[in-house]
């Protein structure tokens, strides 16, 4: 490979060394047993042990009881000598760690709560000391030595959202999709990604590779010309985007307001210094993806203060959990789904667990009151008028004055007129609304085609949630990733949306493309993305209409 497409999820170029995210690796089937095994046991999990607590000094708080309770796993005695007595019964070491592993397992899995929980780090701590005993790379991301682009196959949420952003220069992964939550947080982190690279699998650790995050592009070994090339393009970008300040709006004054999509405290005081108008999407369950049991009222109210401090006086919308399916959170799982994206997720959850739904709207009633945000509160995955109204009363019943509701399910959008007469406000997911819409599950990387924003279906969902909040005379935004895609920006303004939330480096250059057009010509190009026979088609046309030197940056 010299140039490999993937998918570009977080804008920018990294160029630099590769270090490569290891996979587990299974014993093989014929692994012979050996006389040194119970030394080459205990030393693998003593490896895995050091290495796990050489990496905590260099976390934030919440990754290091992570990276702690993981390693006094691998210290745990009675795992050690169960493996050491099944190498003594005739397996050989890998395949003795393996079955202690599983063996553990099944017993945490059997006792329930807490310890059930445990067992994917239980996983974890077997992968990692079989991969020490079979000298293979350890699984997940190593210890960092210098500047590198990450590899992986993919990368789990709590993987992504304890990387360092000092040392990761960008992220290439071999599965993933637009919306997979890797690269929502690496758009959020502001780190160049590209996803669903099929070549990922052939890079090696020390390869130099420079990844284009807005052409969704991988340079194998490219030349200084070809780096410097990409990197004037990128820098005749940044100089345009310089001047694009101020409130979202078309050419001929009309508001799109910008607002940042955020996962936390972090991402809140990033979003704060970008010249955001808000926050449209703070992703609550992001907070909470490694906590095992349920955060109490006044440990949520004290994470809420955090993230509404930097934006007293101005709007930040609050989702309330939406747990299940790719998000699962421990606390709120409520048993195995044959499909998890079409179960109990959700506000669903919420219906079965109320007083996990009360806890939050209680410590976002008390963080807003101190802090003065404008906090707006919606609901994840609302289907109908019925649930809308449920969740409205349930908010208001909790002093907070404006409610919302996600439209990412096709029956809400649809029924948008009667949805939309029961909340103050919608805001729409487009990348559960193609999931669903397209029934292509969003985290298949091989269906990203069916999950682009711009198939024509998904646009005529957008265009009928817009016209039933039009007909209540309620403002409807966008903050699912389609937001942050300048052309695509421009058509969903076109279609009536009234705000846009993205990551807050998508900004610059939605702003200014809403600032070359009016909102005349949004209309005309949404008109031209939704008359397409295909996704391609539509992107080509709005590309091939809107203003050229919009076009020159892209
Ligand atoms: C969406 O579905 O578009 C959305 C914004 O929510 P999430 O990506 O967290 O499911
Ligand atoms: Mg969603």
């Amino acid at each position: 490979m010299t140039v490999a497409q993937g998918i570009g999820v977080s804008a920018g170029i990294a160029f630099g060394p590769i270090v490569v995210v290891g996979s587990p690796i299974t014993p093989p089937a014929d692994e012979a047993p050996t006389a040194d095994a119970e030394n080459k046991i205990r030393h693998a999990f003593a490896a895995v042990a050091s290495d796990l607590e050489s990496r905590i000094a260099h976390v934030d708080d919440t990754a290091a009881g992570i990276l702690s309770a993981t390693a006094m796993l691998a210290r745990d005695p009675s795992l050690v000598d169960g493996a050491i007595a099944r190498a003594k019964a005739g397996n050989g070491p890998a395949t003795a760690i393996d079955g202690a592993t599983r063996e553990f397992m099944d017993q945490f899995e059997a006792l329930g709560g807490y310890f059930a929980e445990r067992a994917t780090d239980l996983r974890d701590v077997g992968d990692r000391a079989i991969a020490a005993i079979l000298d293979h790379p350890a699984p997940g991301v190593p210890t960092l030595q210098g500047e590198c682009v990450l590899v992986a196959h993919d990368l789990a949420p709590a993987e992504t959202a304890t990387l360092d952003r000092t040392k990761v220069l960008g992220i290439i992964t071999e599965a993933g999709g637009r919306t997979s939550h890797t690269a929502i947080l690496a758009a959020q982190m502001e780190i160049p990604a590209v996803v669903k690279l099929a070549e990922a699998a052939h890079l090696h650790d020390g390869d130099l590779v420079m990844v284009d995050g807005d052409a969704g592009t991988v340079h194998l070994d490219p030349t200084e010309e070809t780096v410097t090339q990409h990197r004037a393009r990128v820098d005749r970008r940044k100089s345009v985007l310089a001047s694009s300040t101020g409130l979202g709006m078309t050419r001929d004054g009309k508001q799109v307001k910008l607002l940042a999509n955020i996962g936390g405290v972090e991402d809140a005081t990033i979003a704060a210094g970008s010249g955001v108008e808000g926050v449209g999407l703070f992703r609550t369950e992001f907070v909470f993806l490694s906590a095992s049991s349920a955060p109490s009222v006044d440990e949520q109210a004290e994470i809420y203060r955090q993230v509404f401090s930097p934006f007293t006086g101005q709007r930040v919308v609050v989702r309330t959990l939406d747990a299940g399916a790719d998000k699962p959170l421990p606390f709120a799982n409520l048993g195995v789904e044959e499909n998890p994206a079409l179960g109990r997720r959700g506000l669903r959850l919420s219906a079965e667990r109320p007083e996990l739904l009360d806890a939050q709207l209680e410590a976002i009633s008390i963080a807003a009151k101190d802090t003065g945000a404008d906090a707006w509160v919606m609901a994840p995955m609302v289907a109908d008028a019925q649930e809308a109204a449920w969740f409205a009363r349930r908010v208001r019943e909790n002093g907070l004055g404006t409610v919302g509701v996600m439209i990412e399910v096709p029956s809400a959008a649809l029924r948008a007129h009667h949805v939309m007469a029961e909340v103050d406000f919608g805001s729409l997911g487009t990348n559960d609304l193609a999931q669903y819409t397209m029934a292509a599950d969003r985290m298949q990387g091989e269906l990203a085609e069916l999950l682009d924003p711009w198939q024509p279906a998904v646009l005529d969902v957008v265009a009928a949630a817009s016209a039933g909040a039009s007909v209540n005379g309620k403002p409807m935004g966008v903050c699912g990733e389609s937001a942050g895609d300048p052309l695509m920006a421009l058509v969903l303004a076109g279609l009536g949306i009234s705000s846009l939330s993205m990551a807050p480096s998508r900004v610059p250059l939605v702003r200014f493309a809403l600032s070359q057009h009016t909102f005349a010509q949004c209309a005309r190009l949404a008109h031209l993305a939704r008359s397409a026979r295909t996704p391609y088609d539509g992107r080509e046309a709005v590309n091939a209409a809107c203003d050229p030197e919009l076009a020159s940056i892209l």
